[in-house]
């Protein structure tokens, strides 16, 4: 299947889905170093065809196709020029995670070990006008260390090494929040114990081969466990933040923290 075929498919998929409505959403993938395709304006994404596929450049300058890109095309620009390893884009509006992102909640605590493996820290992004530099702007202190983002008022955007993963990330966002209000009307959540945390260390370990960093390494003095648990209570850094650095530095890429900053170069505990 071509990368074209693959991005109508997708297309079509986040609206029978319902994670986008009438002509709302967007998605694209990256052809090559300086080509990008992406769905058109103004298209319903269930009937997306070929022919509503649009090459731009790193820019957004169009180069090939009818019509005109999509209008939040800025949100695929930032993740391009700003990781190499991001090589398709969704944005949708579906329904529980926008409500989340209305709502100012985030998904930053360790729920669904799941999630954590495969999603990492969902930052919430503050609201910027659609089509304008403010919604890129609002995403820029998060995109060197998260695959998905809760953008407040709007939607969510998630990013894939191809856009398989990148609508898989979309779903299995939306599917969390879906859960995760469910589980509040029940009352409410809960948040992984230590012993969970130390289990799930070791099945990231056994199955995803990540071993870095074993517990009784430490950073700055505290073991990783430690600053998993100090994480739960002073909110410095999350759970799936360690777990994302964990991943990026499985994949040779540098270790940051929710503030942007690397994690081996700074502490990252408050005590
Ligand atoms: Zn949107």
């Amino acid at each position: 299947m071509s990368l074209i075929s693959e991005l109508v498919k997708y297309s079509n998929k986040t609206y029978e889905k319902g994670f986008v409505s009438a002509t709302d959403g967007n998605l694209s993938l990256r052809l090559d170093n300086n080509r990008i395709a992406i769905t058109r304006s103004g298209i319903n994404k269930g009937d997306v065809t070929e022919h509503d596929i649009i090459i731009i450049d790193n820019q957004g300058n169009k180069l090939e196709g009818n019509g005109q890109a999509s209008s939040e095309l800025k949100i695929h620009l930032l993740a391009y020029n700003n990781r190499t390893d991001v090589k398709a884009v969704v944005h949708c509006h579906p329904v529980y995670a926008t409500a989340f992102a209305t709502s100012k909640a985030d998904f930053t605590q360790p729920v669904f070990p799941e999630v954590i493996l495969t999603i990492g820290p969902v930052p919430l992004c503050k609201y910027g006008t659609p089509s304008t530099e403010e919604l890129p702007n609002s995403m820029k202190p998060h995109i060197q260390h998260s695959w998905a983002m809760l953008l407040e008022n709007h939607g969510a955007v998630t990013f894939g090494e191809d856009i398989a993963s990148a609508y898989n990330r979309m779903e299995k966002l939306e599917h969390t929040a879906k859960t995760i209000f469910i589980s509040k009307l029940l009352g409410g959540k809960n948040i992984l114990s230590e012993y969970e945390v130390e289990k799930l260390y070791s099945i990231a370990e056994n199955t995803y081969g990540i071993k870095s960093l074993s517990k009784h390494n430490n950073l700055e003095g505290k073991s990783y466990s430690n600053m998993a648990q100090n994480s739960l209570t002073n909110s410095e850094i999350s759970f799936s933040d360690i777990i994302d650095a964990r991943l990026r530095a499985r994949a040779g890429n540098q270790i940051f923290n929710k503030y942007n900053k690397p994690l081996n170069s700074k502490p990252i505990n408050k005590s």
